[in-house]
């Protein structure tokens, strides 16, 4: 399926501000909020795609690497096959802002060091994990720090000079003459790429990029009672940073799959069970599935249909939190399609006892509907 336009997705403008963005996204975000949208099968699908949308927009850099290069640039894997390894040049951008500005803006990012990219990780567990947590270990591919010169780029051993072209400021002073008039400007220097340092024989294991593609294992803790949506941190598990920055986050986003019996409202879990005639009639005790095994349901003498238990303390464990939810029993009465002859005695015995009149063949629905209604 093709994805949507993130601006379409939260109906904003193109050039839209960054408070619009916000308040666009905190409006969606409580519209579409799985929480509230129980009923609504696309309401947790809307609501990953507003997250998403909003995650991009609104951080400045993905934005402009959206804007630029559409749903391929806010790929984390974007460039990596043009050695780019995920970091977009913005040089178009920063000489055009600093050639009107008088440059500064933006220089920073690109000289000092430099925080790596956020990944996402969408993860699809158990009920039954998300309810009582779980340790999963996920497959990241992402950009390490190469393990052999530590970010250095340089072979380790060789020396690291100070950049001769720009004496280890990494940026040069320029001159441009446009139709506005003559600009002095500053722009990252090309011959270190705004590191300020140089090196005379790349490191092998890198080629000289001081970071690295792996996929490597990362452990993720599932706290006991997360729900749909909810999103989870990994501090400095994302891509590694550059000239010493640190790495970015991770964020895993949880699906819980749909449990066969169970059903979640809250921290409560809702359970059908179908019981015979004779158990609401009589009452008795059922054996009901819990998320820890069978347990024992009491059913009093004339239970109705649509009868609600609850068995406290058996639902979801709050999430960081103390307690749990309860199960709750809704009770359906199980009419037999088939009986034995002897059942059927059984039960016309019970029904004349009742004074029923049991008429041969009964009107349809719509015929006593149309009586009614003197048709
Ligand atoms: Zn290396
Ligand atoms: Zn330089």
């Amino acid at each position: 399926m093709a994805k949507r336009d993130y601006y379409e997705v939260l109906g904003v403008p193109k050039g839209a501000s960054d408070e619009e963005i916000k308040k666009a996204y905190r409006r969606l975000a409580r519209k579409y909020h799985p929480d509230v949208n129980k009923d609504d099968p696309n309401a947790e699908e809307k609501f990953k795609e507003i997250n998403e949308a909003h995650e991009i927009l609104s951080d400045s850099q993905k934005r402009a690497a959206y804007d630029r290069f559409g749903h391929a640039g806010t790929d984390p894997n974007f460039g990596a096959g043009a050695g780019g390894f995920g970091d977009f040049s913005f040089d178009g951008f920063g000489d055009i802002f600093d050639m009107f500005f008088g440059g500064g803006g933006g220089r920073s990012r690109k000289t000092g060091p430099q925080r790596g990219a956020d990944l996402r990780y969408d993860l699809r567990i158990e009920f039954e994990e998300a309810a009582f947590g779980k340790e999963i270990v996920i497959n990241i591919p992402r950009a390490e720090l190469c393990p052999e010169c530590h970010g250095n780029k340089a072979k380790p051993g060789t020396p690291i000079k100070t950049c001769p072209n720009c004496n280890g400021t990494g940026q040069v002073q320029f001159v441009q003459n446009t139709a506005f008039g003559r600009f002095s400007s500053v722009k990252t220097c090309e011959q270190c790429r705004g590191e300020g340092k140089t090196f005379e024989t790349p490191c092998p294991e890198c080629v000289g990029r001081g970071r690295v593609r792996r996929t490597s294992k990362i452990k993720v803790n599932i706290p006991a009672g997360v729900d749909n949506g909810y999103r989870l941190r990994v501090a400095e598990e994302g891509e590694a940073g550059e000239r010493g920055g640190p790495a970015g986050d991770l964020y895993v986003y949880i699906t819980v799959k749909p449990h066969p019996h169970f059903q979640r409202v809250g921290n409560d879990i809702v359970l059908e069970q179908a019981i015979s005639y004779a158990q609401a009639v009589l009452g008795g005790t059922v054996e009901v599935p819990t998320l820890e095994g069978k347990a024992d349901l009491k059913i009093p003498e004339g239970t109705q249909p649509g009868t609600l238990f609850r068995i406290r303390g058996k639902g979801i464990p709050h999430l960081r939190g103390y307690g749990r939810g309860d199960e709750l029993v809704r009770v359906k009465i199980d009419v037999p399609t088939r009986l034995t002859p002897e059942q059927r005695e059984a039960v016309q015995q019970l029904a004349e006892a009742f004074g029923d009149e049991i008429l041969p063949q009964d009107k349809g629905f719509f015929d006593k509907v149309k009586d009614a209604f003197g048709k």
